[in-house]
């Protein structure tokens, strides 16, 4: 009795947050992340990271793999005993021993911010070649699982492992089962990071549009970016419906990475217009997130990465830094400040210009004059040093920090040269 209102209860909840303008997001740095191969992320990294992803407003953490062994399940505990406010959650697979680990991991969670995440590889392939099993052993698997998690968890996510390359009717038969077993949220996975947009916001429509129950569970999607795509696709999921969109900081993960949320936020924060909903995760955070995910796993993103990477408010071609001086988004589709990042920064180089090098001279109390400035954008173009030029080498000397390394180099080169001639 008491569980048939508990779960009509939570059926009515569940409806309520999915007509809420929002898309939740989802972070999976710390098990598909940490997957990544090379990367062994440490307890008090892990704890520091989970702490930034609350605060920085995440819905919920997938926090590990409770199965994979006792230091695991430790680890959980910790950040489960410390870090509030979004939903954490393990990993199982349909096995009851797993679910077992998960409920011992989150054992101390509050009750509504644990849950586990059930996955089944549902695919022809996954099905014949790593499960072994026919389409009725994979749904009654699942089915078991699910209501046996009920008996520790009221938060269930079941994920269809390798959705994207799973037959549609076979897939909207397991979430509808899964549901109705009390799976509280499905996640559509393309595990090998396949999808086209298109294809992506065909599979989710056709979710909402076939599986019976669909209105008493959150659709969560987690996509690979195997084609560069998974932001796209992400996108594309959330037009179509989509509630949840699971991803990683940085885009770390399994072979080319998941999607990454910096750029899933920036998109959706910057084009609230076209997708009518709003994000609670702070835009602001996205910097420093992935300033410390890149120091505990050791992999920087790189330079040109969207959103995070370190050129994204560097320029050094002439033309933009004029432009950027005489308004600062000239150049730029949003501001550092957005993203929590800054300041612009104009970099010295063979493509600068004179309006840099007078704005660089003049923040340095270097009088600016045509016959200096002339001086300098020659020197930076054509590469080569004049020691003869010693008041050239001496304001180069002042504004090395502004200097693109190449040039940098250089310097320091015909300063070690004039030392030994000397
Ligand atoms: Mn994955």
């Amino acid at each position: 009795m008491f569980t048939a209102i508990n779960r009509k209860a939570k059926r009515w909840v569940i409806r309520q947050i999915k007509r809420r303008p929002v898309v939740l997001i989802s972070d999976t740095t710390l098990r598909d992340g940490a997957q990544m191969p090379g990367i062994h992320l440490h307890e008090g990294g892990k704890l520091e990271i989970a702490a930034a992803l609350a605060d920085a407003g995440v819905h919920s953490i997938d926090l590990g793999f409770p199965a994979s062994g006792p230091a695991e399940v430790k680890v959980i505990q910790r950040i489960a005993a410390t870090v509030k406010g979004p939903i954490l959650s393990a990993l199982a697979r349909t096995k009851r021993s797993d679910i077992d680990c998960a409920a011992e991991a989150l054992a101390e969670g509050a009750v509504y911010k644990k849950a586990v995440t059930l996955f089944i590889g549902t695919s022809p392939m996954h099905r014949k070649h790593k499960h072994e099993m026919t389409k009725a052993q994979v749904i009654a698997t699942a089915v078991d699982s699910v209501a046996y998690a009920t008996e520790s968890f009221e938060v269930i996510s079941f994920g269809a492992e390798d959705a994207s390359r799973t037959e549609p009717e076979f897939l909207h038969e397991i979430y509808e089962k899964v549901i109705e077993a009390g799976a509280t949220s499905i996640g559509f996975t393309d595990t090998v990071g396949i999808l086209t947009p298109r294809k992506a916001s065909d599979a989710v429509t056709r979710i909402a549009q076939s599986v019976p129950s669909i209105d008493s569970a959150l659709l969560g999607v987690h996509f690979h970016n195997d084609l560069g795509l998974a932001t796209a696709n992400s996108l594309a999921a959330v037009a179509a419906g989509a509630n949840i969109v699971q991803g990683t900081v940085n885009g770390i993960g399994e072979r080319a990475g998941n999607v990454a949320i910096e750029e899933v936020v920036l998109a959706l924060t910057l084009h609230r217009d076209e997708f009518g909903r709003s994000v609670h995760v702070r835009p602001q955070a996205l910097s420093s997130l992935s300033e410390m995910v890149a120091r505990h796993t050791g992999i920087a993103p790189a330079a040109d990465k969207p959103a995070v990477g370190a050129n994204i408010f560097r320029t050094e071609a002439g033309i933009h830094q004029d432009g950027l001086l005489k308004h600062p988004e000239t150049y730029l589709p949003y501001q550092p400040e957005l993203v929590g990042a800054g300041p612009i920064e104009l970099v010295l180089g063979p493509s600068s210009g004179k309006s840099a090098v007078r704005h660089h001279l003049e923040n340095n109390g270097i009088k600016a004059t045509d016959d200096l400035v002339g001086r300098l954008v020659a020197r930076l173009k054509s590469g080569i040093a004049n020691p003869d030029d010693e008041e050239l080498t001496e304001v180069m000397g002042v504004l090395k920090d502004h200097l693109t390394l190449s040039v940098g180099e250089e310097i320091a080169a015909a300063a070690s040269q004039s030392t030994v001639s000397d």
